[in-house]
């Protein structure tokens, strides 16, 4: 028996193991399913060869650069969808800040913000299930102004969209959509019943047809099972996104999820390299759920992945951006800001 072990051991889980798939990604390859399933469930000894498999995709692809993101709660609560992981659901009794849409002035304030933050791209997020038509207006003149001032790419979440609502952000200057997919199709009716997969798969092709990017991904821990997040990676390769966030469950008290808490940090650690090896041009993004799910292990996660938010959550705290940038800084990391990169590109001119 332990011959047979041992024998595993070698054919399977050798360290070079993970760096020959990452030389066949490397090369071109794509990742099997059967080899993706291999990555959730290699064990923790293989984590640290893993992660050196991941980061020479990622260092291939993206250097070591971390992309940094800033997020704006533009709308908070008062929302009439059922999603079970969100504090800001009408089945939450989170204990959160609710207002209706902020104005102007503050969406600039929040921008000035991430611009001083070094932040790359503003993600303007609103809850609901959709914005209606004077929102969506509302945000496109904001864009306009907030490009102008400080040149920050900006990513606008604002639920289910009209495909004339998508046009018109578009049209504004906004460079990408997220809606994320969050789960598999199958686990979809456990998580929200307001509103179906497909709605979800429905927004992503308004946004595509509109000519924005796309930002989606996944929220690991809901009590899924391994295949629901591999049927998400691998649904994410047919969309061809340009951007996935890799979302934790932060079970917030008072939601539907509250006391959900199945993924371990080198579980995150496990989905993060998938992702990678999956997705290896892709620019991937440890966000929600990063310090509470990853802890002491956070600094691990940028090397599978390339990219994070700076600062706070919708509506809970983040590490400081001084944590943060010390956190990049001590891996060897760099991140380049909006500014830095529109000089770049002037001086390549
Ligand atoms: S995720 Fe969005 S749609 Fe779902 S409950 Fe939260 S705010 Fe509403």
């Amino acid at each position: 028996m332990e011959t047979v072990i041992h024998k595993k051991t070698e054919n399977k889980t050798t360290p070079s193991r993970w760096n020959r798939l990452a030389d066949v990604v490397l090369q071109g390859g794509k990742l099997s399913r059967s080899e993706g399933q291999e990555i959730l469930q290699s064990s923790d000894e293989e984590i640290m060869q893993l992660l050196a498999a991941a980061y020479r995709i990622r260092h291939q692809h993206f250097g070591k650069v971390v992309q940094l993101y800033y997020l704006k709660n533009a709308k908070s609560g008062l929302c009439q969808e059922d999603c079970g992981y969100c504090s800001q659901s009408k089945n939450s009794d989170a204990p959160i800040e609710k207002y209706r849409f902020l104005s102007e002035d503050d969406l600039m304030r929040g921008a000035k913000q991430a611009a001083e933050a070094e932040a790359k791209t503003y993600c303007i997020v609103a809850s609901g299930r959709g914005p209606s038509d004077k929102e969506v207006e509302h945000v496109a003149s904001v864009v306009k102004n907030i490009k102008q001032e400080y040149g920050l790419h900006i990513c606008c979440c604002l639920g289910l969209l009209e495909p004339k609502q998508a046009e018109t952000l578009a049209a504004a200057g906004v460079d990408r959509i997220n809606h994320n997919l969050n789960t598999s199709r199958r686990f979809h009716p456990s998580i929200v019943t307001t509103h179906t997969y497909d709605d979800r798969l429905n927004t992503l092709k308004v946004a595509r047809n509109a000519g924005m990017e796309l930002c989606t991904g996944l929220i690991a821990g809901m009590g899924e099972e391994q295949e629901d997040i591999l049927d998400v990676v691998f649904e994410l390769q047919e969309l061809g996104v340009e951007s996935i966030p890799v979302n934790f469950l932060n079970a917030i008290d008072g939601t539907a999820l509250e006391g959900t808490n199945d993924i371990t940090p080198r579980d995150c650690l496990r989905i993060l390299c998938l992702m990678r090896f999956a997705h290896p041009t892709t620019e991937i993004r440890i966000a929600g759920g990063r310090e509470i799910k990853l802890r002491t292990l956070q600094p691990f996660g940028l090397y599978p992945a390339n990219s994070m938010f700076i600062s706070d959550y919708l509506t809970t705290t983040g590490q400081t951006p001084e944590e943060d940038f010390q956190m990049i800084a001590d891996l060897g990391f760099e991140y380049i800001s909006a500014d830095a990169e529109t000089k770049a590109m002037m001086d390549a001119k």
